[in-house]
């Protein structure tokens, strides 16, 4: 999308991804770092945030053949994990882009081409995609067979590693480590990502670790870490400000009606921006140095913020998420929904700005 003349923008601080995956290092000592960017990084912009890590990870992986294409043609040369099924149709882009397959049914090893190099997948309680540990014998043997593709890594996924204490996820990593036991020769093991990584230091975190929220500065769940420092900040400015009497209401369904005579600022973001709906008359955001109430139904295009008694100028910045406004696990908690979903919800609408700090 063309963003010549953009309502509101996203500064990404590419820094801090780089200080995040610096600590995230620390806490897994000795792992390898796999980045995760998936949905263009979460929406930082999947070819500017690698570019910014390239070379402090060891891979980084997508859902997407298209995703990992886009990669390749933005100039990333670090090996591309595709989490994703593979097709007849795009089997043949994981030889042309350089792509590294995932394996995680029977039909795969025919599907892909001659030369393809893979990591097998283990479905050990995600209950998503991949093998059944039962399975691990076939599957060794189909490996064995498959000399026409290269054999790279073994991985499975946590399904309850959020947030810390969970018996599911040490239950997860038994199974796994029963899989492995049998792939003693496949030299890059991986199971971690952000949540085991952060919540979960007693953990085996094999040889490698995969992290997308994490190094944009979230841990998922609900567990806050402030050693990790989120990324983006996401601003707008009031286009309209008017005074507005006791009594009226404001936007479809007329859910708010003002207090007192005041004023209400309008700013042009709305649920097809990525401002969840279900945020209406709940999310605050910040105006110079105050936090307002956004009040009324957020709309697609834009909602509306109740000033009191403040009369801010037309064009006053807005800043609606980071920063030292309301953050993505505010946002998360008060939408009953987590970070991942905050962040990916942003659209391309919404314009990026980069720094460096
Ligand atoms: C999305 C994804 C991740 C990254 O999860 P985060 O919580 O963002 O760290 C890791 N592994 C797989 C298989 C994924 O699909």
């Amino acid at each position: 999308m063309k963003n010549s003349f953009p309502n509101s923008f996203v500064h990404i601080q590419l820094g801090s991804i780089s200080r995040n995956i610096q600590k995230i290092k620390e806490r897994v000592k000795g792992r390898k770092v796999l980045a995760v960017v998936k949905c263009d990084a979460y929406r930082h912009g999947a070819v500017q945030v690698s570019k910014q890590i390239e070379n402090v990870v060891d891979w980084l992986a997508v859902a997407t053949v298209d995703e990992g294409i886009e990669l390749r043609m933005g100039g990333i040369k670090k090996p591309i994990l595709v989490f994703g099924v593979p097709a007849y149709d795009n089997a043949a882009a994981y030889i042309t882009h350089n792509l590294t397959a995932t394996i995680s049914h029977v039909s795969h090893f025919s599907i892909l081409m001659d030369g393809t190099s893979y990591h097998l997948n283990f479905d050990t309680g995600m209950g998503r995609l991949g093998f059944s540990p039962s399975q691990r014998r076939e599957v060794r043997e189909l490996a064995v067979v498959n000399q026409r593709l290269l054999c790279r890594g073994i991985y499975s996924h946590y399904a309850t590693a959020d947030d810390p204490g969970s018996a599911f996820a040490g239950e997860q990593q038994s199974r796994f480590k029963a899989v492995i036991s049998d792939f003693s020769e496949i030299p890059l093991v991986h199971m971690s990502n952000t949540g085991a990584s952060t919540n979960y230091p007693e953990f085996d975190h094999f040889h490698m670790i995969r992290t997308g929220l994490g190094m944009l500065g979230y841990n998922s769940g609900h567990t806050r870490h402030n050693w990790l420092e989120p990324a983006l900040t996401w601003k707008s400015t009031a286009v309209q400000v008017r005074p507005i009497e006791k009594g009226n209401v404001v936007s479809y369904s007329s859910t708010w009606s003002c207090p007192e005579d005041g004023y209400l600022a309008t700013i042009p973001v709305g649920y097809g921006d990525g401002v969840p709906r279900s945020l209406s008359n709940k999310l605050k955001v910040l105006i110079g140095d105050k936090l307002y109430p956004q009040v009324g139904n957020v709309t697609m295009d834009y909602f509306m913020v109740y000033l009191g008694a403040d009369k801010i100028p037309v064009g006053s910045e807005v800043t609606l998420l980071g920063d030292k406004a309301w953050n993505a696990y505010d946002w998360a908690e008060k939408g009953g929904t987590n970070v991942h979903e905050i962040l990916t919800n942003i659209t391309p609408r919404v314009a990026k700005k980069y720094t460096q700090e």
